[in-house]
């Protein structure tokens, strides 16, 4: 699961370039011709970033980030503005932009540009583009270096504990029986057969990981059922 990129450019040469460079580079990309498009984008993929022209038919970029984040989108944003364009930079810092190019511009640079703003957003763990990172809010799970971290602040949890994050992570919303968690952890760890071995796992990781692990928002139990991740 690489990061997700999200393009809103009406002009087709400008988004097929960005679009095809941000593949080379391992990125998903989502490309919209509009705001209104972007918007529902926005609102499906759950994009790591958007990379938002300010002149776009009908509504235009600053109105779309502007609705982007009253629908609680912190993703960063970086604006394409044209150079005959009066790109109002403290409007789009207001509104929460985090960078701007303006065109033409070199796809090398907006390239490095991303990548700056991805690890500021998301650090260490944004190097992995192409690689496997589950992010939700501020917790980020790198699968492949098995780090896991809340903003700033590693996490650091036993093997057993990270494959049950692992799993429950991957599939948002699907909920695991103990005894399904307990099949899938054994490897890690010389388990005794209780399904409660995973009760006590859950809560440690819940410790580790939530602000109040008696209201959890990350790890939640379905009553008579198990437990799921939260969906976004
Ligand atoms: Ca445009």
């Amino acid at each position: 699961m690489s990061a997700t990129i999200l393009v809103v450019e009406d002009e087709y040469a400008v988004a097929r370039g960005v679009e095809y460079a941000l593949q080379q580079e391992g990125y998903l990309v989502v490309v919209a011709k509009n705001a209104e498009e972007g918007l529902v984008y926005a609102t499906q993929q759950a994009p790591d970033l958007v990379v938002l022209d300010v002149r776009l038919p009908g509504m235009d970029g600053f109105e779309m980030l502007r609705r982007l984040r009253a629908t609680g989108s912190k993703a960063p944003v970086l604006f394409l503005t044209a150079r005959d364009e009066e790109f109002d930079k403290v409007i789009g810092l207001e509104l929460g932009a985090d960078d701007y190019m303006t065109k033409p511009f070199g796809l090398r640079e907006l390239m490095s540009r991303i990548k700056a703003l991805l690890r500021r957003a998301y650090g260490d763990l944004a190097d992995a583009a192409g690689g496997r990172v589950i992010r939700h809010h501020d917790l980020l799970i790198d699968l492949e270096r098995r780090r896991v971290s809340r903003g700033s602040n590693r996490v650091s949890l036993t093997a057993t504990e990270f494959e049950i994050l692992r799993h429950l992570a991957s599939r948002p919303g699907r909920v695991y029986s103990r005894r399904e968690l307990l099949e899938l952890v054994r490897d890690y760890e010389a388990l005794d057969q209780d399904e409660k071995t995973i009760n006590v796992h859950v809560s440690h990781l819940r410790e580790k990981l939530e602000d109040d692990p008696s209201d959890p928002s990350f790890i939640l139990t379905v009553r008579g059922a198990g437990y799921a991740f939260a969906e976004r």
